[in-house]
């Protein structure tokens, strides 16, 4: 059994000194901060990304690799459309197979009830045009020929997936080739001031000037900024997954239902994931955002297992400081990549489950499982917007769709840093929503 693809294990690619002074630095070399400094080099604007374990070590290398405007909460749905295009564009821009085909996503219905929720999502969503639709009992059957028990589906045919751990690495290489200085193993302290201003970042190689930063910190964003003193209500949920080795194929596309989630790779295996299982590991920041998140926690309880307490280091385990000195180690180089065990139990279950579903396929062999920590906010879109510290941009929060939407929010990045409008709405997105009573509204995602 292999660990995921991208550990601390190994040299990193990105080392050298640093810069002097840059016009943006990128905290956080997840899919978010890449593409937002790929799109600032690409504007000409100098950069510098600096992530403090290996690039795409968190999410963003541990992900299933969906690419789903469908289901999504409806605020979300144009900029994941524009996202779908750029996607659509990327295999030529980075010259590189990354696995990105657009074969159709998903979701399948055990009852009645669930098929009305799907129609309720599908009203909200077509007059945005998008080429969603609902499947019968009998076409459900003939996409997925070996199993059964689904009364219908929704169906998205121009939803796509791509390869997380071949897309990633690529998306770095063309984003250093167009000018971006990227560190590795090089963690961002903090921020200094001039004037209420930012004006510097801190790393653990020393000072770099710059008068504006992107925050993409993945779930080390809450802790980052609450050290500067601006409160995010930001949570981590584990998510296990395991992939089999490559398989006769029985399916082409990636499909879930209220059980699980199964997608076909790019090298002829199947990630298979629990669909509403996930760990939620119980510290300081979860008492701290209860009541934010409480709809969330309600909405999901069945599928949320709390633990007691996080492993050792976490940015919400009880010791991790919440706190530091510039000058002195700091929580981001203590963990430096977020590499949490996998449930085995719930891993072995889903084998189970599987195989009573397709059973003509039976239990697969599994080549590898791993883990991620997910970041989540209490609407679970994402916030990309600036703070109250000026010159200090966050793009975080994504909750568990980040790679799909990836591309559009790179864009947004560059725009909101060159003070450009937008071309996406962001409203749904502004940091401003959570403070008390303005704009949190109800999800209509699925
Ligand atoms: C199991 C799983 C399945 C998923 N499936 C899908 C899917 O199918 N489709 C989809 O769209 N999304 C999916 N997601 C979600 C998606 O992976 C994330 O939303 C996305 O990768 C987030 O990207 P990011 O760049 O914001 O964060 P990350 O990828 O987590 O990157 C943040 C980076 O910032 C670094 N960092 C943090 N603090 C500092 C600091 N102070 N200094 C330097 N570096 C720092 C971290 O080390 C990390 O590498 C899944 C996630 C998981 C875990």
């Amino acid at each position: 059994m292999t660990d995921v693809p991208i550990t601390v294990a190994g040299h990193p690619a990105y080392t050298g000194s640093l810069p002097e002074a840059v016009d943006v630095a990128v905290i956080g070399g997840g899919i978010i901060g890449l593409m937002g400094a790929w799109a600032l080099a690409a504007e000409g604007k100098r950069v510098l990304l600096c992530e403090k374990g290996r690039l795409a070590g968190e999410q963003s290398g541990r992900n299933w690799g969906w690419i789903r405007q469908q289901g999504r909460d409806i605020a979300e749905l144009p900029i994941m459309m524009e996202a779908i295009r750029l996607w659509a564009d990327l295999p030529d821009a980075l010259r590189a197979a990354i696995g990105f085909r657009q074969q159709g996503i998903t979701y399948l219905a055990r009852t009645e009830a669930r098929m009305d929720a799907f129609a309720r999502w599908l009203a909200l969503a077509r007059p945005y045009g998008i080429d969603t639709r609902l499947l019968s009992r009998r076409e459900t059957e003939a996409l997925l020929p070996n199993a059964a028990g689904w009364v219908g589906a929704l169906h998205t045919p121009s939803d796509a997936v791509a390869e997380p751990f071949v897309t990633v690495p690529v998306l770095a290489r063309v984003a250093a080739e167009a000018g971006v200085i990227i560190r590795e193993g090089c963690a961002v302290r903090g921020l200094e001031t001039s004037g209420g201003c930012l004006s510097a970042i801190v790393t653990e190689a020393g000072i770099v000037r710059c008068t504006q930063a992107v925050l993409a910190g993945g779930a080390w964003s809450a802790l980052f900024l609450r050290s500067h003193g601006v409160d995010l209500p930001q949570l981590s949920v584990l998510s296990s997954v395991s992939a089999t080795p490559p398989l006769p194929e029985f399916f082409g596309g990636a499909a879930c239902d209220d059980r699980f989630a199964i997608g076909r790779r790019a090298d002829g295996g199947y990630t298979l994931a629990p669909w509403s299982f996930h760990e939620f590991f119980i510290g300081p920041d979860a008492f701290r955002n209860l009541q934010a998140f409480l709809p969330q926690i309600r909405a999901d309880l069945s599928s949320t297992h709390f633990r007691p307490a996080a492993p050792k280091g976490y940015p919400d385990a009880w010791g991790t400081p919440r706190r530091w000195r510039l000058t002195d180690e700091t929580p981001f180089e203590r963990c430096r990549i977020l590499n949490p065990r996998p449930n085995k139990a719930e891993l072995a279950r889903l084998r189970t489950r599987f195989a009573k579903t397709f059973p003509k396929i039976g239990k697969p062999e599994i080549a590898a499982t791993w883990a991620g920590m997910i970041d989540v906010l209490p609407d679970a879109l994402p916030v990309i917007d600036h703070t109250p510290l000026p010159g200090l941009i966050i793009a975080t929060g994504m909750s568990g769709h980040g790679f799909g939407i990836a591309p559009a929010i790179g864009k947004a990045i560059a725009d909101i840093a060159q003070g450009r409008i937008p071309s996406q709405d962001l409203t749904a997105f502004r940091y401003e929503r959570f403070r008390k009573g303005t704009g949190l509204g109800q999800s209509s995602a699925l």
